[in-house]
């Protein structure tokens, strides 16, 4: 095929309407078709990245293996469709700005007033083609962050406008999201809003193509009739996106309302094969039909909104499903757990995972996490931060330094077996600076880890400044905590386990980022088994 047909996907009446879910599911269903397809998110805020926001603002930060600190739709987008996404996949309108201010003071506009219209819509345009032009995909589907109607979203709307003109109808097409709400008082689903929010993407020169209605009760011919009039959309392309249980269960319902193949049509692409949904499909009957169940205990410091360890709670589904076990995971404020609780707090669990973090808040916390899953040989993942307080608590506790301490924490301590990476010395700005994405881990024979991942090697996701000090690599190693995965490159310490202990890991980077529906990453499978028995 030669030329990459795009699609847009916007969002009316109000925010957190599954954008992404949507988007993931129609790609997934066009992937199982045999086209490629890849999906980005235009985001209209002016941090560059999400990778200084507080998770609270956003939910958690996505990492690609390019290295890109990115939103996390991008986790969805490839634990759907199982293939990578990079830094092309996320743009910001800070990103955009930066672009054209940068161009601006090289005098690339020299002369010119420099202007929303056309200079910031032209850079929104080339950033979505740049996905088909230059990895040649057969579908692009942009997801336009905010709701329709936001001021900020503006010149995203008029880049989509401009782009359905320059490619054509058959090459473009628009998909509208919107909620159906349900009055209970008076029994009725209601129109009004998605009617309104279609007339102000008209008001903005875009007719949707396809509408999907969020609802929580099933929607009835009669109001798909009266969408389909009132918002000048084909009947069968309005097509309802009913509450369920699962994420995963959607590109089930969106293939049974024939999204895919409206779509299709619509772009005068053949429909090659019905979607080829097994293996899914088996992924599904284990998870809503397990036989063993866990509660694994995630201890971190923004628990109050799980979209903050978004992939950590997929991973957990992921790997949960191919053991046939029901994970409950619950998280637990690193601050409420004290010398006086722990043990409360903490027995009535069959696996801990200590979760990544910035910062000392809450840190004795999840110290003691760690030295309860240690002593009680119970099942222990640490990720990052976790994994540095599994390295802190061996050298207090078994090792006997007791002012032993990560200089992020204690920049004083006399003991830093965790200390600030030598490359990171230098650096003062704070946006995209860490030791972002994939590097490779040589894995240690008759290690945890090694049984693990069945290689010696891999490549992992990294997002840090702070590393294992190599200086005490020794006692810890004497002592039985030793470093089963090393970066051959660097020799920095990726994986360090207990010798003495039924499933204790701690690792440098994030495997919760590349785990996926169909590839569960093989640490969250094998510390869910662990776990189980
Ligand atoms: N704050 C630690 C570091 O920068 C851990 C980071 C993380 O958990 N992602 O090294």
């Amino acid at each position: 095929m030669t030329t990459t047909k795009y699609i847009f996907v916007t969002g009316g009446v109000t925010s957190s309407l599954g954008k992404g879910i949507i988007s993931a599911s129609l790609a997934k269903l066009l992937q199982a078709r045999g086209y490629s397809v890849t999906i980005q998110k235009l985001d209209p805020y002016i941090n560059v990245d999400p990778g200084t926001l507080n998770p609270y603002e956003h939910g958690e930060c996505y990492v690609t293996e390019d290295g890109a600190e990115t939103d996390l739709d991008l986790g969805h987008y490839e634990r759907f469709l199982g293939i990578p996404t990079s830094q092309a996949n996320n743009v910001t309108t800070g990103r955009i700005y930066q672009t054209v201010i940068e161009k601006e003071r090289k005098g690339d506009y020299l002369g010119k007033t420099v202007q929303v219209i056309p200079h910031i819509t032209d850079e929104i345009k080339r950033r979505i083609k740049l996905l088909g032009s230059k990895h040649k995909f057969d579908v692009v589907i942009t997801e336009i962050g905010g709701t329709v109607g936001d001021i900020e979203s503006l010149p995203y709307i008029e880049a989509v406008r401009q782009l359905r003109y320059d490619l054509g109808s058959e090459n473009s097409l628009v998909i509208h999201l919107t909620l159906v709400p349900y009055l209970s008082a008076s029994g009725e689903l209601k129109t009004k809003p998605t009617q309104h929010s279609v007339k102000e993407l008209l008001e903005n020169g875009i007719q949707p193509n396809v509408l999907v209605l969020r609802t929580e009760k099933d929607l009835a011919i009669d109001i798909r009739k009266k969408v389909a009039l009132f918002c000048n959309v084909d009947l069968d392309s309005v097509v309802q996106s009913i509450d369920v249980s699962t994420i995963y269960e959607v590109p089930l319902r969106m293939q049974e309302e024939k999204l895919d193949a409206a779509v299709l049509r619509k772009l005068s692409l053949p429909p090659k094969v019905e979607p080829d949904l097994l293996p899914w499909k088996e992924f599904l009957k284990k998870l809503h039909d397990p036989k063993h169940k866990i509660k694994i205990a995630l201890v971190g410091k923004y628990v109050e909104l799980p979209d903050a360890y978004k992939s950590i709670h997929e991973s957990f589904i992921h790997a949960g499903a191919v053991n046939d076990c029901a994970v409950e995971l619950d998280s637990i404020h690193s601050e409420d757990i004290t010398g006086d609780n722990y043990v409360k707090c903490l027995q009535q669990y069959d696996g801990i995972l200590v979760a990544p973090g910035f910062g000392g808040r809450g840190i004795d916390g999840k110290l003691l996490a760690v030295q309860y899953a240690r002593e009680n040989n119970i099942p222990f993942l640490g990720i990052c931060l976790g994994m540095q307080c599994a390295v802190i608590e061996f050298a207090r506790n078994v090792l006997g330094i007791e002012d032993a301490h990560s200089t992020e924490i204690s920049h004083k301590t006399p003991n830093p077996v965790i200390d600030l990476m030598e490359e990171q010395k230098n650096i003062v700005d704070k946006g995209g600076t860490m030791r972002l994405g994939g590097y490779p881990c040589d894995i240690k024979k008759n290690s945890i880890a090694m049984k693990a991942y069945r290689k010696n090697h891999t490549i992992e996701r990294h997002r840090h400044r702070y590393e294992f000090n190599n200086d005490y690599l020794e006692p810890f190693e004497k002592a039985g905590m030793i470093a089963t995965g090393v970066n051959p490159d660097t020799n920095l310490v990726e994986i360090m386990e207990l010798t003495e202990h039924k499933w204790f890991l701690g690792v440098q980077f994030h495997p919760e980022y590349s785990s996926t529906v169909l590839k569960p990453h093989p640490l969250f499978v094998e510390f869910v088994k662990a776990s189980i028995k």
